[in-house]
């Protein structure tokens, strides 16, 4: 069993944020990063809403000045999967992974989300061979060629957008006829000539033989069913939060996402969370810096008075 005043479980941008406030409190903090650093922002081609990069800049490229500024005050990174964590006994909370067990004085969760899938005939079998859930990742496999995005969210507008650099046609099949997406993205898609929509209208399935060659698309008002010849399927239509690993130790709401108090601080005393896993209103980049660093802070004051406490029962 490793000892550890602070254990972040996750490592996008909440994840780093609080890592690097922690660490430059002394707490040596370790994040436990999963697979993969930087969360969802790592495959984000382009950020431009990240204040003070007024040129904005790579997902990539954000994440490592992240990474190198919480690693300059001791902030350590692990790539380790958590598999379970014990919560219910209080401080100190037990967080294991495939190759550790943990003792953690405090624990921050910042478990981000994962896209949904649209669970039709086909979406799995063609995934890696025409439907995709990035474009930044599989937009290049698509020089020269058509492709479908699904959902009209600012995801599936932004992803739509960055595909037109690749792709000959965009085809945007939306269930509504307007779009959620803000004004200044819609405005871009429209403007482009590769970009067109289909409104109104849902994907049944996706078809092929080796690679994706088709969707099944019905009209929602009409009840029509019609197939679109495609070369790629993107599907943008949301997230659910990656709380899975807390259920029956964490409060929850109805769709998973972790219950914080102004603090962030969860249900159980002493585990803070931050970023998508909470939040499912804002979920910029900016704003998971932000919770961040309010539960990078809670976890250190909530450590000070953890450890005054114990002293006093102790003395
Ligand atoms: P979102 O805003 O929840 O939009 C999801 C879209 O998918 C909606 O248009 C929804 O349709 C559609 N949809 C959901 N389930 C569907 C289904 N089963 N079949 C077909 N369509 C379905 O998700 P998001 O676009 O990923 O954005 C999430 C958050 O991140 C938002 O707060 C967004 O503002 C933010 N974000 C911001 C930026 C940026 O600022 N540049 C970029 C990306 C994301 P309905 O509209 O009919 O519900």
């Amino acid at each position: 069993m490793q000892h550890e005043k602070v254990v972040i479980i996750g490592s996008g941008p909440a994840g780093l944020t609080a890592a690097l406030y922690t660490a430059r409190a002394n707490l040596n903090p370790i994040v436990l990063a999963g697979t993969q650093l930087g969360g969802q922002v790592s495959l984000t081609y382009e950020v431009e809403n990240y204040p003070g990069f007024p040129e904005g800049l790579g997902g990539p490229e954000l994440v490592e000045k992240f990474q190198k500024q919480a690693e300059r005050f001791g902030a350590r990174i692990e790539y380790d999967v958590v598999t379970e964590v014990d919560f219910e006994h209080g401080s100190p909370f037990m967080v294991k992974t495939a190759s550790k067990t943990y003792e953690a004085d405090t624990v921050i969760i910042t478990t981000g989300a994962t896209p949904r899938k649209l669970n039709i005939p086909g979406e799995e079998a063609f995934v890696g061979r025409g439907v995709s859930y990035c474009a930044t990742c599989d937009g290049f496999f698509f020089r020269g060629k058509d492709v479908v995005v699904v959902g009209g969210g600012d995801s599936a507008l932004e992803e739509g957008i960055f595909l037109t650099r690749f792709a000959n046609n965009v085809n945007l099949i939306h269930r509504r006829d307007s779009l959620r997406a803000g004004t200044l993205l819609q405005d871009r898609a429209r403007s482009s000539d590769k970009f067109g929509f289909t409104w109104e209208t849902v994907v049944d399935e996706i078809a092929g033989k080796d690679t994706v060659e088709a969707v099944k698309v019905r009209n929602i008002k009409t009840g029509e069913i019609d197939t679109i010849k495609t070369d790629g399927v993107f599907i943008f239509i949301g997230h659910y939060p990656n709380t899975e690993l807390f259920k029956g130790q964490l409060a929850m709401d109805e769709h998973g996402y972790l219950i914080t108090d102004k603090l962030m601080q969860t249900s159980v005393e002493g585990v803070f969370a931050a970023g998508e896993a909470q939040d499912s209103v804002f979920r910029q980049v900016a704003t998971s810096v932000g919770q961040g660093t309010a539960a990078g802070m809670s976890a250190i004051r909530w450590l000070e008075q953890h450890e005054a406490e114990m002293t006093s029962v102790i003395g």
